[in-house]
């Protein structure tokens, strides 16, 4: 084929980056419907910021040494020459709002949200430059009956959804002085062994040697298998506040284990982390986080909330693509257009299609290629006569109805 000067020479979207339609969309939207009525029924309601920040909203609370800020994040200079950025992740952006809207006062708050997020990282499967999360956030009353709440609500959604077999590991950082004192012991053996490490564990060694716990290198793993527990470095009221979140979680009669390992991405976490994950890979991560609200000037309010990966959600999400509720109305001729139209206005029902190209026999060809439940067909005699002609599509019965009683018959 000869290439055109004028053709744009970008067809397919950018590295890492999607079009969402047919099938995807449909798992994308059922997903949404689900996580947010179970979201409103735990009174949780939304709150949808902007795709674009100041980079200042992320790098002070996920931390400069994380991978997100030091690798991942796609930051730009705007014209005015304000350095802003595309989000990486909600939780943040909401705290940022919750402060610029003057919410504080009204705590607690619990408040969910969904939209794109984006992240300069190596694509692979489940693993995109620009994917969905959707993300609950339970502000005020620090209490570990929460913790598990957020944990019971993602796995309600996981129910509904039909999705099974999932794994939830939780774990407690604790607060800052008992992982001052934990990361304090884990250098010390950490550098002893650090000629095995890999390169950027190495680097987090003298940067952010907790993340050296989430490295997803084999040898690196093997490493921090042999490290003390960081549960063996919690206070006793951290101790007991981690006991409650289990204790919460065999109520609810949710199996999870614990994972040492289990420090998370972002800095921001304080006490209980958690993932959920199918297959091996997280489709869900969350925690409590006692400083965030504050780092945005706002008071000195915990909170605790999760994040949803809503394409790696999808993929077990089934759909049914050939659902055949739609109503196809087809005039014969041209003549009977019309009047055929006047029909398909009156129609009352969920989906509907006008098929009025070519001849009768593609028009019903049509009808079935998208797979209608009904076809109301009219010719002449039904346009004289008031009345359509209805073809249920599945066992081929066909009747004349009055175009008054269309509704209470097709629809
Ligand atoms: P995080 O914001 O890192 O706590 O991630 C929360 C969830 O978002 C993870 O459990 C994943 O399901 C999903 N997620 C994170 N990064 C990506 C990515 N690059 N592509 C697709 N999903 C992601």
């Amino acid at each position: 084929m000869q290439s055109n000067d004028n053709q744009l020479s970008h067809v397919s979207p950018v590295r890492g980056m999607k079009d969402l339609y047919g099938k995807d969309y449909k798992s994308y939207s059922k997903f949404l419907d689900v996580a947010l009525q179970i979201g409103s029924l735990h009174c949780f309601s939304v709150m949808n910021t902007p795709i674009v920040e100041h980079l200042d909203v992320f790098v002070r609370s996920i931390g400069e040494s994380s991978d997100i800020i030091s690798k991942e994040i796609y930051e730009f200079t705007d014209k005015n020459g304000k350095r802003l950025c595309l989000r990486p992740e909600g939780t943040a952006a909401v705290m940022r709002a919750i402060v610029s809207e003057k919410l504080t006062q009204s705590m607690p708050l619990k408040l969910m949200y969904y939209g794109e997020m984006f992240r300069y990282d190596r694509p692979q499967k489940g693993r995109y430059r620009q994917f969905r999360q959707f993300g609950l956030e339970h502000l005020g009353d620090k209490s570990p009956y929460n913790d598990a709440n957020i944990i019971l609500i993602a796995h309600t959604i996981f129910s509904k959804l039909n999705i099974k077999d999932i794994a939830v590991n939780i774990n407690s950082i604790g607060g800052l002085e008992s992982r001052s004192k934990y990361i304090l012991c884990i250098v010390d053996i950490l550098s002893s062994k650090a000629k095995y490490l890999s390169v950027d564990s190495k680097n987090r060694l003298a940067k952010n040697p907790l993340r050296i716990l989430d490295s997803k290198d084999k040898t690196d793993q093997e490493i921090c298998a042999s490290l003390p527990s960081i549960l063996e470095y919690l206070s006793s009221d951290e101790m007991s506040y981690f006991e409650t979140v289990q204790n919460c979680l065999e109520i609810c009669g949710i199996d999870y284990k614990i994972d040492k390992c289990l420090v998370r991405g972002l800095d921001y976490y304080t006490d209980t982390t958690f993932e959920i994950k199918k297959d091996g890979l997280a489709i869900c991560g969350g925690g409590r986080y006692d400083n965030l609200l504050s780092e945005f000037g706002g008071p000195n309010v915990s909170g605790v909330g999760c994040a949803f990966g809503i394409e790696r959600v999808c993929e077990y999400i089934s759909v049914n693509i050939a659902d055949n509720t739609c109503v196809a109305v087809i005039p014969v001729s041209d003549d009977d257009m019309p009047y055929a139209y006047r029909v398909f206005n009156v129609l009352n029902c969920d989906c509907k299609e006008f098929i009025h190209l070519g001849n009768i026999k593609k028009k019903l060809q049509r009808a079935n290629k998208i797979n209608c439940r009904v076809a109301v067909i009219i010719g002449e005699s039904e346009r004289c006569g008031n009345n359509v002609c209805v073809k249920w599509m599945g066992s081929g019965e066909q009747k004349i109805i009055d175009i008054d009683d269309l509704n209470s018959s097709v629809c």
